[in-house]
């Protein structure tokens, strides 16, 4: 939005010293010229005719730019988008030397674990599983490591790690720390600012925010590493689609809304929960759209995923509907899990009609 019509209109605000509301409801728009669209427009397209800087669809497209400039808006980098949140992880992962150290979190996104055992097991690299909330182990864990690997708050256990002090220790042993933002968000926690190098989403989930497009993102602060990232974005592939680019674009500009709502609703969630005998334990670090709800039995909290009429029984999260699932019911759902912990992702829907469901729920199995 850097150009006005000539009619002497005043000059654009400067979005980068605007709020988070404001830029991400205005950010990765053309500029406000007479009969010009307000929105990127999908610009479909393989090929570009040559002389100019695109040249050909796997190196740019005007859609993923919008949005890219979007979301590194709000994370206070660069960013590059990805056909989907573990797309972006394996090229992160790609950066980690042969035999290298990555330290990562015991409980985090089952499939950012089960790429690091798939590397493991090849002898790619060695993984050091730690306790995120356990500051001084992670800490020590980091001295030889190449890549220190955070989730915050985790999935499903929803603990929360100490940023500023791993991203120290990561630095000091000359590691880059990563931070999974997908949970928080950059409206609740920007880890840029926190000293992380590289921040990652699942744009999946609460940036689309709308259940129906896959994409994830990367976004860094130095400008060597976007380079090298955007070269391997050129050479691999692992481009996202057009139409998605624009649906998250679109998802984007109401993310501050969204987030505020499905906060404000989670914590009165917590606060009713807490009175209720029949729930052992409500795991909610305080901030976000996410909480865990801990049952005495694995069957119980089965009862309670399928007696809900409004919460939907699905995986995922992020979305504007309110979904819950019982995470052991994965296999490959670490044993540290309780059996009976259901992960519920609070949408945007009158909290008093999610409550209602919720209690009808756990009075049906009670029992
Ligand atoms: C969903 C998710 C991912 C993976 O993203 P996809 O878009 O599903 O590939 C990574 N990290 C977290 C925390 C997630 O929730």
């Amino acid at each position: 939005m850097d150009v006005v019509d000539g009619s002497g209109h005043p000059e654009p605000v400067d979005l980068a010293r605007t709020r988070m509301a404001t830029r991400a409801a205005r950010l990765g728009r053309p500029p406000h010229r007479p009969d010009q669209p307000f929105n990127e427009p999908i610009t479909m397209a393989s090929v570009y005719a040559a002389g100019g800087e695109l040249e050909y669809g796997r190196y740019a497209n005007p859609t993923w730019s919008a949005f890219e400039e979007a979301l590194g808006g709000l994370e206070g980098g660069r960013c590059l988008a990805y056909p989907s949140g573990l797309s972006a992880v394996a090229t992160l992962l790609d950066l980690v030397g042969h035999g290298e150290v990555v330290v990562a979190p015991k409980h985090a996104y089952l499939g950012s674990l089960t790429q690091l055992g798939d590397l493991e097991l090849r002898g790619r690299l060695k993984v050091r599983l730690v306790d995120v909330t356990d500051t001084a182990a992670v800490v020590a864990a980091c001295e030889d490591a190449a890549l220190v690997w955070m989730e915050s708050p985790t999935n499903p256990a929803m603990e929360v790690a100490d940023l500023p002090a791993i991203a120290a220790a990561a630095h000091d042993a000359g590691a880059r720390l990563v931070v999974d933002n997908t949970f928080a968000t950059p409206v609740l926690q920007r880890p840029l600012e926190l000293g992380a190098d590289i921040v990652l989403h699942s744009v999946t989930k609460y940036i689309g925010g709308h259940s129906d497009l896959l994409m994830g993102a990367v976004v860094v602060a130095d400008e060597q590493l976007w380079t090298v990232l955007k070269q391997r974005r050129d050479s691999f592939g692992n481009v996202p689609g057009t139409l998605e680019a624009w649906l998250a674009l679109r998802g984007l500009r109401t993310l501050p809304l969204r987030v505020e709502r499905a906060q404000a609703s989670a914590q009165e969630l917590v606060r009713r929960l807490a009175e209720r005998d029949d729930v052992v334990e409500v795991r909610y670090p305080g901030f976000g759209g996410m909480l865990a709800l801990v049952l005495d039995s694995g069957p119980r909290a089965d009862l309670v995923q399928h007696s809900t009429r409004l919460w939907v029984y699905a995986t995922s999260l992020g979305g504007l509907e309110s979904t819950l699932e019982r995470r052991r019911r994965w296999r490959s759902e670490p044993e540290t899990i309780p059996e009976g912990l259901l992960r519920l992702s609070v949408g945007v829907e009158d909290v008093d009609d999610l409550w209602d469901d919720l209690v009808q729920a756990l009075d049906s199995a009670r029992l």
